[in-house]
């Protein structure tokens, strides 16, 4: 790949100078007076105020919303080694992180908040796992694998564009295996000192919720889970629920409605030498069964809500905003005085404060005392991006509740 000329350049209206000189990496549609020059989707393209001063290189997608991604704010050249630096690192910032040898898995590249839009790459072992979100990225998939191979040479390197977010930059979806080969199905990780299975080619986003990391220790922490009675509320393959056993929990409930995911959470078990007959697995829909629950006057002494993302765009928001209420409500009634609730919203589009509030009423709903003794985030291997908001999606609250 040599260096790259930008195909066209693109003329900004005059408000809209502004936020890319603050460095927010996306231009919408709505944000461009002209275009001088041709463009297929993914060219490299110049951006400049109205007065003709360069302002960024991006890239170009002609049929997505959010018309370029911006590159880099200098003006340097875009080839190899552009991002090979970019890619090394990203990489180097993860050694820093000193996840030990109890952890074997980890985002490497973190899209826009690693100054790479649109490319997203996590660890699983010696596998790679990445997911081209934007036509800018799926025309550089070949130069961004050969760099991958060259900076940490991978047993293999799965990609799993098959990600909603593609339809909107009119792209097909695509998994396959671009780089060497998958001796079985499954790879074996290890987080914390636990291992977990990971699917790579089928599993949700690129096979396991890294984002999740660093709150999972939390519930296994001794002191908190020892003894205790524990409801896992959408459990996946079983994350936070082996760390609960794993930590001396009485017994664990995994609910999620993915019954092939509950297989794979009982399989995670096992490969922890915790016998899952002596735990429940239920493929169910959480809040009805959390409904039920009540009904039947269950009770839990710690509860984990990390529901899938409710609120897809701000659209989305007061519906969500209800789901969430909802869940937390149900949750806090089933638990016993002294109980644990950690709880979690991954929708971008809710705030932390939103959420606080929305947790607040529904402690007020359900009657319950709730103290906040940590606050939780996404992992560090996540990183959020000052000038990119959008970037800080995961928050979490961990509570006593009387
Ligand atoms: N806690 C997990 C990740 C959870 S992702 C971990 O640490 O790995 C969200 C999960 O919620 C998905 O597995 C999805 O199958 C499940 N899910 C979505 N809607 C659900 C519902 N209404 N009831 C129960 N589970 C649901």
């Amino acid at each position: 790949m040599s260096y790259e000329t930008p195909s066209a350049a693109i003329y900004l209206k005059p408000k809209r100078v502004r936020p890319v000189e603050r460095r927010h990496p996306w231009l919408f549609s709505g944000a461009i007076q002209r275009r001088d020059g041709d463009v297929a989707p993914g060219d490299l393209v110049s951006v400049h105020a109205p007065d003709g001063k360069q302002l960024a290189l991006a890239y170009y997608n002609p049929n997505s919303q959010i018309r370029a991604r911006v590159l880099t704010w200098r003006d340097e050249p875009i080839d190899r080694d552009f991002w090979r630096e970019r890619l090394a690192r990203a990489i180097n910032q993860r050694s820093a992180l000193q996840l030990g040898p109890q952890t074997n898995a980890v985002r490497l590249i973190n899209a826009e908040a690693d100054g790479v839009p649109g490319l997203i790459v996590d660890k699983y072992d010696d596998v790679l796992v990445m997911q081209c979100l934007t036509a800018g990225i799926d025309v550089r998939r070949a130069v961004i694998v050969e760099l991958l191979v060259e900076l940490l040479a991978p047993r293999a390197i799965v990609e799993r564009s098959d990600v909603a977010v593609r339809e909107k930059e009119g792209l097909p979806s695509r998994v396959d295996i671009v780089h060497g080969d998958l001796e079985s199905r499954r790879v074996t990780i290890r987080e914390s000192g636990l291992r977990f299975l990971v699917d790579p080619l089928h599993g949700h986003k690129t096979g396991f919720y890294l984002d999740q990391r660093q709150n999972r220790a939390w519930i296994g922490r001794r002191a908190l889970v020892a003894d205790r009675e524990v409801l896992n509320v959408f459990a996946y393959t079983g994350g936070f629920g082996v760390y609960a056993a794993a930590n001396g929990a009485r017994h664990v409930t995994n609910v999620d409605t993915s019954a092939d995911a509950l297989h794979e959470a009982e399989a995670n078990f096992l490969l922890n030498a915790i016998d899952p007959d002596a735990h429940a697995f239920i493929a169910a829909d959480a809040f009805q069964l959390l409904r039920d629950y009540r009904d039947n006057g269950r009770q839990f002494d710690m509860i984990v809500l990390d529901p899938p993302k409710f609120a897809h765009t701000q659209r989305d928001v007061k519906r969500a905003t209800r789901g969430y209420k909802d869940i937390n409500w149900l949750a806090l009634r089933l638990l016993r005085p002294g109980g644990i609730l950690a709880t979690f919203s991954c929708s971008g589009a809710i705030s932390r404060d939103l959420f606080q509030k929305v947790l607040f009423g529904a402690a007020t709903d359900a009657g319950r005392t709730v103290q906040i003794v940590q606050s939780l985030d996404q992992s560090a291997d996540h990183p959020i991006l000052l000038s990119f908001p959008e970037s800080a999606y995961l928050k979490g609250f961990l509570c006593y509740t009387w």
